[in-house]
């Protein structure tokens, strides 16, 4: 039998948008509701993954000590990939993890599990295997959802639903995902012992590496990644779905040929592979963030607004979730009444920089999409390599005459010209 309920506010969704949002609810005293459809939370979450710990601890002073975090990173690298060889920049920095370290990594089916738990310590109410089918709309606004035969009234929804959000669309604030604005990433989660973790990537016990990976992906556009965990290390690549089925390939035969890469495979070898997932992620930066982000009733956050901001060598989109979830939280907390909550959130957004961040990084996915950073340049930039580093007794040629050579031979002085200034115009 149908059944009602009401409460100050309901959240769609116990990813890091939606439950940063419920933390401080329902420590502000709101009557809050999490629902979600997964089973347990976290269970179908995918990230690569790090955590920038800045935005835990605008959730709470020191919740990253609490947090179910994996290692702390204190080397950052960008590893470029030819068919056969790799290219590497390491960028080792200790002070990346003293005092509060800049960032951990992360396994998300812990830390999503973890932090609902901590909602539920601040008061949430938290209701997970249960799937929101629609908004209930009374005069133009949202005063609760169904899912299945009960309906739950609110004075204000948050719709954290993620990057494919329904409730945004039922909303008509955004429209269906399209191909051209997510990616989709695959991620396995490789078993290794720590003590090898730490022998391969050069690590003290306890710390980490975060690496981003071009080239690769056999032409396709998008990238990879990995990181190293407690015990296990996440090897993934985000492509673009339209650029894999231009190529007449399976996701899962690409992610295959990657992970078989010899400098790859020269740190996983002998791992075992004990998670395997896919997932979209917003990869349309600024443009994908929908005109408006609320209506009467409703305000959306995290993947559901398209918060996610990827230079390649940087992805994230966890904290821009957090701090839209707080923003959503502070503007419940501080409008005067329920149809201020929309403006109050898009002025949080702006507070909390996430509106600023995501405009600044606008040109991003310019660059990023381009077919040739896919496997134009990373093949450039290894042949340079090699030629740098070959010593054959022969007179070598001239340094610069050998990489103009180089570059005319892969991309042509023209493309990279123009890809150079598109690339500085944009950041
Ligand atoms: C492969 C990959 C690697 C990534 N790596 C990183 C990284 O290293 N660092 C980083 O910061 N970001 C990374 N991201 C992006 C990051 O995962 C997302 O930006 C972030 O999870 C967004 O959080 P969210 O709470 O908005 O949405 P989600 O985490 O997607 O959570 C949405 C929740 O809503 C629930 N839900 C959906 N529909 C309904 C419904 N109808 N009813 C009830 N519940 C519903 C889902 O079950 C889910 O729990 C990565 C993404 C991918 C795919």
């Amino acid at each position: 039998m149908a059944e009602t309920y009401r409460f100050d506010v309901i959240v769609i969704g116990a990813g890091p948008a939606g439950i940063a949002c419920a933390c401080k609810l329902a420590k502000a005293g709101k009557k809050t509701l999490v629902i979600d459809r997964a089973k347990q939370v976290g269970g179908k979450n995918l990230t690569g993954g790090r955590v920038y710990t800045y935005a835990l601890e605008l959730v709470e002073p020191g919740l990253h000590k609490k947090a179910a975090l994996e290692r702390p990173v204190v080397r950052e690298q960008v590893m470029v990939l030819s068919d056969t060889s790799a290219m590497s920049v390491d960028y080792y920095n200790p002070e990346l993890a003293e005092d509060i370290p800049q960032s951990y990594t992360v396994l998300r089916g812990n830390f999503d599990d973890w932090f609902a738990a901590y909602a539920e310590q601040q008061g949430a109410v938290l209701v997970d295997g249960i799937r929101v089918d629609d908004l209930v709309i009374e005069n133009g606004q949202v005063v609760g959802i169904r899912a299945g035969d009960d309906v739950v009234y609110a004075d204000t929804v948050v719709a954290a639903d993620g990057v494919n959000s329904l409730v945004a669309q039922q909303a008509g604030l955004r429209n269906q995902v399209s191909s051209h604005s997510v990616g989709v990433g695959v991620k396995e989660t490789i078993a290794l012992p720590a003590a090898a973790i730490e022998r391969r990537f050069n690590l003290n016990p306890g710390q980490g590496v975060a690496r981003t990976i071009l080239g690769g992906t056999q032409g396709i556009i998008g990238g990879g990644f990995l990181y190293t965990n407690k015990e296990s290390v996440s090897l993934g690549v985000v492509l673009n779905p339209d650029s894999v089925a231009e190529k007449g390939l399976r996701l899962y035969d690409v992610f295959q040929e990657f992970k078989m890469h010899p400098a790859l495979q020269a740190l996983l070898g002998d791992g075992e592979t004990i998670e395997y997932g896919a997932h979209l992620v917003p990869e349309a930066g600024w443009r994908g963030v929908p005109q408006r982000l609320y209506r009467p009733g409703l305000v959306v956050v995290g993947d559901a607004a398209g918060f996610v901001v990827n230079t390649g060598t940087i992805l994230r989109g966890i904290d821009l979730a957090i701090l839209s979830g707080i923003a959503a939280a502070q503007a419940v907390i501080t409008a005067a009444a329920p149809e201020a909550v929309g403006p109050a959130y898009q002025k949080e957004l702006e507070r909390l920089n996430v509106i600023p961040t995501m405009r600044l990084y606008a040109g991003w996915p310019e660059i990023t999409q381009n077919p040739r950073m896919a496997s134009t340049y990373p093949t450039m930039m290894n042949a340079m390599a090699g030629q740098m580093f070959t010593v054959s007794g022969d007179v070598p040629e001239k340094i610069n005459t050998a990489m103009l050579r180089i570059a005319k031979q892969h991309v042509g002085i023209k493309n990279l010209l123009a890809d150079g200034w598109k690339g500085f115009r944009a950041i």
